[in-house]
């Protein structure tokens, strides 16, 4: 049976993974190691050439990488992968294939916040253009595409929000227009989502979050789907689709076909910005990709568990979870997302900020940290914490206004996870109630 065509569970264990040839071993080992013997002088010259592929130097290939990558590109139905030291690192190596200086990428303003300080401010270092548009109105990214416009990125579950992008309508647009559409699918997961059958070209991950999924490791993935035809713009895309003088003139496009991205990602952007994924990092991701399906259900059940108590709630103001009824987004979750709305999202605590700040006080199993994707529930009050230095009005903008808390549910019994709020959200009415009543005496 072709593997393939096996199921997403099964993937998540076997694709990319034989016993190890040398020893027997089951388990895919830890190649620890910086690089490679070669055979002899040919042998060196052909992997210098990229005539052959195999292992030089553990900056551009490794093999227990190259096992997560094989691993992430089957469940993303890709044809290939490139690991990277971060999520942030992946989306420097996506893009650097495609931009040159005075170019520009069409972004969501939904985004992760290190997403929009990265393109918004470093990216002009490497004279980059950034322009940003809301993604709730796919016509927003067609209006913005220029002759400069190089690619479009955006995330299909953006949070806060629980904002869900509706990907079929922004892919024709990219493909209209001649671009690649890059999509960020690390709250989503291949698990809920897979961008690549719904039209979009390249997938990116911060693999720190669900795919490791136990809090332990920083790391990162692109992952091509081989069908964009950069020969046929040709001129856009001369990383791409011209000869590429280091490597005797050969043209990625050309000599490698669907897989030239995907080289060009390992020879060229690995080779030269240097943001490898360790190989330890990478078998611990792929301990954790191992149980992501087993996982995303769990954290998906007690998110919408969570959302709907939460709901209820005499504390909480308003709940915004893309797999509430009550969402907006909901309609768009149901048709890209159906196995749930994930696990990360947010809510409004009556009282305002100081209530804010009394909840992730209070909170006993819940640690009060700025990730998520966790086993462990996590939670933030980004108001005091990663949005601190913006504005009111800027805070509001940005969706992270005074009372906003933003959620990572876990996977331990959903019956802890609501006690551990319910007792928080008290305290804190309990203690802005108090207050107010001071001030009126
Ligand atoms: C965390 C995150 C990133 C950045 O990934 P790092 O691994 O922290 O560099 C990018 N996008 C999203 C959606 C994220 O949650």
């Amino acid at each position: 049976m072709a593997e393939n065509k096996m199921g997403f569970e099964t993937r998540s264990i076997h694709a990319g993974a034989a016993p190890d040839p040398a020893t027997g071993a089951r388990s895919t080992p830890i190649y620890q190691t910086t690089s490679f013997v070669f055979d002899d002088a040919d042998h060196a010259a052909s992997l210098f050439n990229l005539q052959r592929p195999g292992f030089i130097y553990s900056r551009l290939a490794n093999p227990t990488v190259a096992v997560l990558e094989e691993r992430l590109a089957s469940l993303e139905n890709g044809i290939g992968a490139t690991a990277t030291s971060s999520g942030h690192a992946a989306q420097i190596v996506a893009l650097f294939p495609l931009m040159s200086p005075g170019m520009e990428v069409v972004v969501a303003n939904k985004l992760y916040g290190g997403s929009i300080n990265q393109m918004r401010h470093s990216y002009k270092k490497f004279g980059w253009n950034a322009n940003f548009v809301d993604p709730v109105k796919p016509e927003n990214f067609s209006k913005a595409i220029t002759d400069k416009t190089r690619a479009i990125f955006l995330e299909n579950l953006a949070n806060p929000g629980g904002i869900v992008v509706d990907l079929e309508a922004v892919a024709k647009i990219a493909k209209r227009a001649g671009v690649p559409l890059i999509v960020d699918n690390t709250m989503a997961t291949p698990y809920l989502c897979r961008p690549l059958d719904w039209g979009a070209d390249i997938v990116v991950h911060s693999t720190t979050k669900f795919i490791s999924g136990n809090g332990s490791s920083i790391g990162g993935a692109v992952i091509d789907s081989g069908k964009f035809d950069w020969l046929k713009y040709k001129s856009k895309y001369p990383s791409l689709a011209s000869p590429a003088p280091e490597y005797h003139g050969l043209t990625f496009a050309e000599t490698f076909g669907p897989l030239g991205y995907t080289v060009y990602g390992h020879a060229v952007g690995l080779r030269d910005l240097g943001p490898c994924q360790s190989p330890m990092n990478a078998w611990i991701t792929l301990q954790g990709v191992e149980t992501l399906a087993l996982r995303m259900e769990r954290h998906c059940s007690n998110s919408l568990r969570v959302a709907q108590w939460l709901e209820k709630h005499p504390a909480v103001a308003w709940v915004s979870y893309a797999g509430l009824a009550s969402s907006p987004f909901n309609k768009l979750m149901k048709k890209y997302m159906p196995k749930g709305g994930g696990a990360v999202f947010t809510f409004g605590v009556k009282g305002g900020y100081a209530a804010g700040v009394k909840v992730v006080e209070a909170v006993e199993l819940f640690s009060h940290l700025a990730n998520i994707g966790d086993t462990r529930s996590l939670i933030i009050h980004p108001a005091s914490t990663t949005h601190r230095q913006l504005t009111p009005e800027q805070l509001v903008a940005a969706g992270a206004g005074p009372d906003v808390i933003r959620l990572s549910i876990g996977i331990e019994s959903v019956e802890d996870i609501i006690g551990d709020l319910d007792q928080a959200l008290r305290k804190a009415a309990g203690a802005t109630k108090a207050k107010s009543k001071s001030k009126a005496k």
